[in-house]
């Protein structure tokens, strides 16, 4: 599958006990073409096979991780069929990594895709929508991103920042009205803030870029309010 125009399973952040930090951390796809194309260019440093249900790897079945090609993200490939990378191995973007599979600790045929900042050990993973440039969705992929640039940098309209909690559920309404892609605050980088025209804060002052358009209520209430009136003045 190209993972741009495959269909998302599962998306990221759902909210499931059964994960390390309380919610999904990648996003799963599926597609009837097994093949698991490269999203970008980048060099092989994983290809194995972990099962068991520990803390990372453990689980994964066979795995194939990918760095981008500037060293800045580490892309997790999970549940393979079977390999067809070695470590160290470079490819360019397109190239086949693996087949999708059900291997190690999943219910059923589909690729787990994870996106960290390198190196993956850290654990600091984002929003692989984003990176990306999909809809964190359910359902066939569709494409965020007015246009795209060099690797791990597409350009995105808007992108909607919040913290776990309360707020999520203003940004979820606004992401719905924007078609555009909701990242935690703690995972957001640098590089994506950058990426996009405008940045939306939900709920908290922080100031994200210079560009960016903090919405904050008095209360939680408050902050869906601003929002929904946001969403009907547009
Ligand atoms: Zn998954």
């Amino acid at each position: 599958m190209s993972l741009k125009s495959a269909r998302v399973s599962y998306p990221y952040g759902v909210r499931n006990s059964v994960y390390g930090k309380g919610y999904h951390e990648g996003i799963d796809l599926v597609s009837e073409n097994r093949a698991i194309y490269a999203a970008v260019a980048g060099a092989v440093i994983k290809a194995a096979y972990a099962g068991g249900q520990g803390a990372d790897p453990e689980g994964w079945g066979n795995y194939v991780i990918l760095r981008t090609r500037n060293g800045n993200y580490d892309l997790i490939h999970a549940h393979l069929a079977s390999v067809k990378v070695t470590r160290g191995q470079t490819v360019n973007e397109g190239a086949i990594l693996g087949m999708m599979g059900r291997t190690g600790n999943t219910t059923g045929p589909h690729l787990h895709f994870e996106v960290r900042r390198a190196p993956w050990t850290n654990n600091n993973e984002i929003n692989p929508a984003v990176f990306l440039g999909i809809e964190n969705k359910e359902g066939p992929v569709k494409s965020v991103s007015a246009n795209s640039s060099e690797e791990g940098k597409k350009v995105v309209q808007n992108i909607i920042l919040c913290n776990p909690g309360p707020d999520e559920r203003a940004a979820a309404y606004l992401a719905d009205h924007l078609k555009a892609p909701v990242c935690y605050l703690a995972n957001v980088t640098k590089e994506f803030i950058d990426c996009a025209e405008k940045v939306y804060v939900i709920g908290n002052d922080y100031q994200a870029a210079e560009k960016s358009i903090n919405i904050i209520g008095a209360d939680r209430y408050d902050t869906c309010q601003k929002v929904l009136d946001l969403c009907k003045a547009k």
